[in-house]
């Protein structure tokens, strides 16, 4: 109560501009996501890996737009291409050599995409490779997890969602092979794909483990289901992804977030043989329309920030200091004896008040919410800002100085509150 009372009173700005906004938006928002009571931050701008809100507070950025925010805030290259985008036109009505130039790029890089489709989100992406793998299997079903989240409506978090879009659905659980044989086997024929991401990610980033993973995918294989793979949050993982990695090879895939350079964004591709139904000329030709599809904007940012900012090195460079981050966090939460456990995979965590480890969805419910709440007002008063429910991730502008200054600061909370645990 003492950190929000002292959070209320360092941003009158935040809560003014919190209570116009409610005139128009439920709550003052259209990101649910990023509500939090008793109102939330309004930032005015960004530079590099910093923020200032509107009470003019300086905050190092650790929420990255949930992972999209990959470049930083503005990076110059991808500035410079949105210029020139600007100038040769917005709205072209035509193909474009950017949508060509993008798709070219995020072929050669994920080897799980023979050909892809654009769309814009993650969301669209993720409906798109449903009803394609309905129409091609001509079954039904989706499998999908608690705890998972593929879009808005898509939703399998907690109790969160307005209700899914109309698929019949069954629920596996996630990093529970038997259990989810259990419910499907009976529906084998019937099952038109599985949908998993290969780190829960809004359900709390828990790492996929990998022979759980690999016997869905062999699953499908058998009975003649698609494996969906979600890899909206991870493709940042590694040069190509976390596929390889994980030894993953899905029938289709979804990608989104970074792809787009900090513009909108979704992917969704894979098997030629499936992606070739959507060339208007097929027999049994299947329409995808949208119309900022391709976008010129999009594209162009996109490509610069694939070929020019976030480079295969690039990816394996901030993979390997997330792993070390993380590491680093559970040290210090272990060292202070405190009930606090980071999960995740490279760039990507999330803060559990809870300790570890953490295999399945239904264990983050069990957080203490009041510690969670209190670490990050303390956070905030810190200067550091990240997702309220426990989400940081990394971008490129991040220095080992923000690292440390985020390490000491966590330290310094959980050695200051020790006497609560
Ligand atoms: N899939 C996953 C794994 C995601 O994390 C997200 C977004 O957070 C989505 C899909 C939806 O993407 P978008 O917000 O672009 O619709």
């Amino acid at each position: 109560a003492e950190a929000e009372a002292d959070y209320v009173r360092a941003n009158p700005e935040s809560e003014a501009q919190f209570r116009k906004a409610e005139h128009s938006l439920p709550a003052g928002n259209t990101r649910s996501s990023l509500f939090y009571g008793p109102f939330p931050l309004t930032m005015a701008r960004g530079e590099e890996a910093s923020l200032w809100d509107l009470d003019g507070h300086k905050y190092l950025n650790f929420l990255s737009e949930f992972t999209s925010g990959i470049f930083g805030h503005s990076h110059p290259h991808i500035v410079a291409e949105m210029r020139a985008a600007i100038g040769d036109g917005l709205n072209l009505s035509s193909h474009t050599t950017g949508e060509a130039n993008l798709a070219a790029a995020i072929c050669d890089r994920f080897e799980c995409f023979d050909k892809v489709r654009l769309t814009n989100s993650g969301t669209e992406a993720n409906i798109m490779a449903m009803v394609t793998a309905r129409v091609v299997t001509g079954r039904d079903k989706i499998v999908v997890f608690k705890g998972g989240y593929h879009g808005g409506p898509l939703t399998f978090v907690g109790g969160a969602s307005v209700g899914n879009v109309p698929f019949d659905f069954l629920y596996g659980r996630y990093n529970d092979l038997e259990a989810t044989l259990t419910t499907i086997n009976p529906h084998a024929e019937d099952i038109a794909a599985i949908v998993i991401e290969p780190v829960l990610g809004a359900g709390g980033c828990i790492p996929g483990d990998r022979a759980f993973l690999t016997g869905l995918q062999q699953w499908c294989h058998t009975k003649g289901a698609l494996l969906i793979v979600d890899e909206v949050q991870t493709a940042r993982h590694h040069a190509g992804g976390l596929q390889p990695v994980l030894g993953l090879k899905a029938d289709l895939t979804t990608m989104g977030k970074f792809i787009g350079g900090c513009m909108p964004i979704g992917v969704f591709g894979g098997r030629a043989d499936i992606m070739m139904r959507f060339d208007p000329r097929h027999p049994n030709t299947l329409a995808h329309a949208g119309t900022f599809n391709n976008n010129v904007m999009t594209m162009r940012a996109g490509l610069a920030g694939l070929t020019q900012v976030y480079t295969p090195d690039e990816a394996e460079r901030l993979t390997a200091l997330g792993d070390d981050f993380r590491n680093r966090l559970n040290t210090i939460a272990e060292v202070c004896g405190a009930p606090v456990h980071v999960t995740g995979v490279g760039s990507i965590m999330n803060i559990h008040t809870q300790s570890g480890p953490i295999t399945f969805a239904e264990q983050v419910a069990q957080e203490n919410k009041e510690l969670k709440d209190l670490l990050f007002f303390e956070f905030l008063a810190h200067g550091i800002y990240y997702a309220k429910r426990g989400l940081v991730a990394l971008n490129v502008c991040h220095t080992q100085v923000d690292l440390d200054r985020f390490a000491d600061t966590f330290k310094r909370i959980l050695t200051k509150h020790a006497p609560l645990w």
